[in-house]
């Protein structure tokens, strides 16, 4: 026969799939000495044995349930599933090992189960082997009758105590196990409350508690006939109705939301505990501890104790707890144990503890732990703690640690010393947190922003024509739509901190306010919006900075010492260079030269050389772009002194400088109305009109430009190459990298070295006396640069996978139109595992780069490999990367990110060679 029950002095602790990760915390527990309750545990396999006979109905209608239906088929399925679970019976193997092991637990405790003098209690609790806090059901002070009262009573001397325990048992029993509305019990206790004149629980009098027994097994009577006051019956249900909960809506839903499959946790456990009494009296209560303070990190003891309650009381929030320090006045000695045995448990279970206990009568007894949940502070600050302890190896603090940690203690935070009136949540759309004053309507964000006044722009959902309102407004909040809405995909884009989908407010748009709650919000009122963590919050809220708090910074550093990637970021301007060193980039990886064409006046200089019909008419624009340009580039090889700075010659369509033909013709027609000459802006029309093109992404731009335009590049190379030569003469060591983009055959490469970077470097050289030691490469963004990157390699320093551009072009999909049209349908339909932008697809993209940078240090064993797509910053990308090329580019603000994640792979690499 199958074993399905474990006792906690039998099992093996490690085994959580079989345990759930409750039970197997019981089982360590106990084997570690600590007190612990006795009990055993009902293994997962049991669950599923339960399941079963209907197994195959079941998974169709939880299949629909995961799909996320809309709510009237979502209730619909939801009765089916339960109607057919409540159909099944507890096996009977299993029963009968349940009623062996309740004897041993009666032999152990010497009391018996259903004994009217010493009876024995139980919890009956869920525990899946990974923890869904608060998602399944556990029953408390199971075995209590109208009999068995009478005997806790006299068994404790204390008949309050026991009618309390009896009437929260009804309560739970209720609700859990006979799925009776706990509104129906709620309202009951809350109105003998008012009777009685008491506002606290544990001020209502034994009279109290008895009137509530009976109210209590009434409102149980009238919704299902009887109350069992059998206690083994009570536990065969309970079981039940705990196997039930793994398939409650919120259950699956939790699931979902976590990506929790079935190799990762299947079905719940059941933990049969025997009761110990928090509500026994002022020396007993309860209480949950964090063996470090879980929002900021720190080594003390973290949490809350209640007195004469029970379980839930002190989540619930229905009395003020003490916290820990007060703990320790009152009962040192309780403390000290209490300290002991989390502290060791912190230590075998290498993390931070969380760890739920119960005083009875001045002992101490142990209930649950399991790993901690914290804020990334916490996170970072607890595993370089404790690798320096000795708990943990650097490497285990690297792996605790997520890129997203990272990331998140990047963007302005919520200041975790504030007091702030949480009053919502949705979806951590885009992270950063932000204050601003409510406005509903794009235009009204605009009209605001004008003013000078920081808005949040607040919308049921949006629609593309709001974005303007987006760029004025300094975050966005929804009530609607989910991570992959048109207001989540735009934030993200533009890098505008957003909250979508919190469903919980309502928002009027024309009438300009929301409801949430009790609270009303009217246009002007200020609001603050947690884009990391989906939380809305009334008023200011006071927000920290990013910045590289010291314990990340020492994490990077072990992270530097074990990665074989380098990591650069990609940076145009200066800010942005300053921003990636202090970071840590060991370089700039990308610098693109368009993006310091932002000023007008240098706009303007870029629209004459772009319009000039000859290289006569262009040169004087050539010459006075050039040297505007030269001082930004000593600039940032300044700033990078020492550092390689990759320098992308010009590489957009030329079209995006130029101005819109529908505006020079609105301007000419109102020339003429006026009757002044339109001659020049005709002509500006007739040229502008000649470069359009129908499909810019694949047209004249690029090496494209320096093939048709060698003098354009020649100017740019100058500016380059001057700025690093005079800083060499002020005593700097600029290191350049020229980067020639859109590369299709290397002869366009043999070309523009030729004709433009050669004889800018030869002049240079002349003109200033410095010797330059420059590398020359390429981008690698075009299919055909990959497949004949053999050719390529031989006469390039180094190449760099441009990923964004080559994504684009392996999939032939248009990434503006792609990304908001119809990837995030074809991740639903789970064609796409992820968006190709994001994650580096690595069976196509993948592929060729995997081979082009492969071929090309067969061919050119010197040659340096990099990739400075967005990729460069993404965790799953950069796990790929790590072992094909040389290094990765990244923006300013995920440079962190990146080191951490390059790190990751080489020691996920180590512990296995294949991955
Ligand atoms: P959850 O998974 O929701 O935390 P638990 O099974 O841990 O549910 O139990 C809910 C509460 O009841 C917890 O506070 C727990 O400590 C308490 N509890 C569970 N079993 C016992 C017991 N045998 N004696 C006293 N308190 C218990
Ligand atoms: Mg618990
Ligand atoms: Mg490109």
């Amino acid at each position: 026969m199958e074993k399905y029950v474990y006792s906690f002095k039998e099992a093996d602790y490690r085994n959580k799939k079989l345990f759930g990760g409750k039970g197997a915390s019981l089982i360590q527990m106990t084997q570690l000495g600590l007190r612990v309750p006795p009990g055993f545990i009902i293994t997962t396999e049991a669950c599923k044995k339960f399941y079963e006979p209907r197994r195959r109905e079941i998974s169709e209608l939880e299949g629909i349930l995961l799909k996320n239906p809309p709510p009237e088929v979502r209730d619909e399925v939801i009765k089916k599933l339960h109607a057919i679970i409540d159909s099944l019976d507890l096996p009977g193997e299993i029963w009968s090992q349940v009623v062996s092991y309740m004897r041993e637990l009666e032999k152990e405790t010497g009391k018996r189960f259903g004994d009217p003098e010493n009876p024995l209690l139980v919890s009956v609790r869920s525990g899946a082997a990974v923890s869904m806090p608060g998602m399944m059901d556990t029953v408390l002070n199971l075995g209590l009758n109208d009999e068995t009262v009478k005997g806790l009573a006299k068994q404790t001397g204390n008949e309050w105590f026991a009618y309390d325990a009896y009437r929260r048992f009804l309560q739970m029993f209720g609700k859990i196990v006979l799925s009776i509305d706990e509104k129906l019990f709620s309202t009951a206790w809350e109105e003998i409350k008012r009777k009685y004149g008491v506002k606290d629980d544990p001020d209502v009098q034994l009279e109290g508690l008895k009137e509530a027994v009976e109210r209590f097994k009434e409102i149980i009577v009238r919704a299902r006939g009887g109350f069992p006051q059998d206690p083994w019956e009570q536990l065969k249900l309970a079981i039940k109705a705990v196997f039930r909960s793994w398939m409650s809506p919120r259950a699956i839903f939790y699931r979902i939301i976590e990506k929790i499959t079935p190799d990762i946790a299947d079905c719940t456990a059941v933990n049969v505990v025997t009761m110990v009494f928090g509500n026994a009296g002022w020396d007993s209560g309860t209480g949950v501890v964090f063996s470090r303070d879980v929002a900021t990190g720190e080594n003390k003891l973290y949490g809350e104790f209640l007195p004469v309650a029970q379980g839930e009381d002190v989540v619930a929030g229905i009395r003020t707890p003490m916290d820990i320090e007060e703990f320790r006045k009152r009962f040192p000695h309780l403390y000290e144990e209490l300290y002991q045995g989390v502290k060791l448990l912190e230590k075998v279970n290498k993390d931070v503890q969380d760890v739920e206990f119960t005083v009875e009568r001045g002992k101490l007894y142990f209930l649950q732990t399991r790993n901690a949940k914290m804020t990334a502070l916490a996170r970072v600050k607890t595993a370089v703690d404790m690798a320096k302890e000795g708990i943990i190896t650097k490497e285990e603090a690297l792996l605790m640690v997520s890129p997203d940690h990272v990331l998140q203690l990047l963007y302005p935070r919520i200041d975790p010393k504030a007091k702030a009136t949480l009053v919502a949540q949705g979806l951590p759309a885009s992270p950063g947190a932000v204050s601003g004053q409510v406005v509903f309507h794009p235009d009204d964000a605009v009209r605001w922003a004008a003013q000078g006044k920081r808005v949040i722009l607040a919308r049921v959902e949006t629609k593309p024509d709001d974005v303007h309102g987006f760029y004025a407004a300094v975050g966005v909040l929804t009530s609607r739509g989910g991570m992959t809405s048109h207001a989540a995909v735009v934030a993200r884009a533009i890098g505008k901190p957003a909250v979508v989908g919190a469903e919980s407010i309502e928002i009027h748009e024309e009438e300009k306010y929301l409801k949430v709650g009790t609270h009303v919000i009217r246009e002007g009122d200020w609001i603050t919006i947690d884009g990391h963590t989906g939380n809305v919050y009334i008023g200011v809220v006071p927000t920290i900075e990013a910045e590289l708090i010291p314990e990340l910074e020492e994490l990077l550093r072990w992270a530097d010492e074990i990665r074989r990637l380098g990591v650069r970021a990609n940076a145009d301007l200066p800010e942005d260079a300053a921003i990636a060193r202090k970071f840590g980039a060991q370089g700039i990886g990308l610098l693109r030269i368009e993006r310091m064409f932002r000023k007008p006046e240098r706009l303007e200089l870029l629209r004459r050389i772009i319009l000039a019909e000859s290289p006569e008419e262009r040169r004087p624009h050539l010459e006075a772009l050039y040297k505007m340009l030269k001082n930004d580039f000593k600039e940032v090889f300044k700033i990078m002194d020492g550092l390689p700075v990759v320098v992308r010659l010009i590489d957009p369509p030329l079209h995006e400088f130029l101005p819109k033909p529908e505006e020079i013709l609105e301007q000419i027609y109102q020339r003429k109305m006026r009757g002044d000459d339109a001659s020049e802006l005709e002509k500006l029309y007739r040229r502008v009109k000649a470069l359009q093109e129908a499909n810019p992404m694949l047209g004249h731009r690029g090496v494209r430009v320096g093939v048709t335009h060698p003098d354009f590049y020649y100017y740019l190379n100058k500016a380059i190459l001057e700025a690093a030569a005079e800083l060499k003469k002020e005593g700097f060591n600029p290191v350049v990298e020229i980067m020639i983009p859109q590369v299709s055959d290397v002869r366009e490469i043999i070309y523009v070295k030729e004709k433009a970077i050669i004889p800018a470097l030869k002049d240079v050289e002349a003109s200033t006396g410095v010797k330059l030691d420059v590398k020359i490469g390429t981008m690698i963004e075009t299919v055909r640069a990959c497949l004949t990157i053999d050719e390529i390699a031989k006469h390039v320093d180094f190449i760099s996978f441009g990923t964004n551009d080559l994504t684009q072009a392996v999939f032939s999909f248009s990434r503006d139109d792609a990304e908001n049209k119809f990837i995030p349908q074809y991740l639903d339909l789970k064609i796409l595992d992820a968006d190709p932008f994001e994650t580096i697809d690595i069976k196509g993209v993948g592929k060729l780069v995997e081979y082009a940078a492969k071929t090309a240090k067969e061919v050119n064993p010197s040659i340096e490999v990099g990739v400075c797509g967005e990729h460069g910053g993404d965790p799953k990308s950069i796990y790929f990367f790590h072992n094909k090329v040389d290094y990765v580019s990244a923006s300013p603000f995920r440079v962190p990110l990146a080191r951490l994640s390059a790190a990751q792979a080489a020691i996920i690499n180590r512990q296995n060679p294949h991955y």
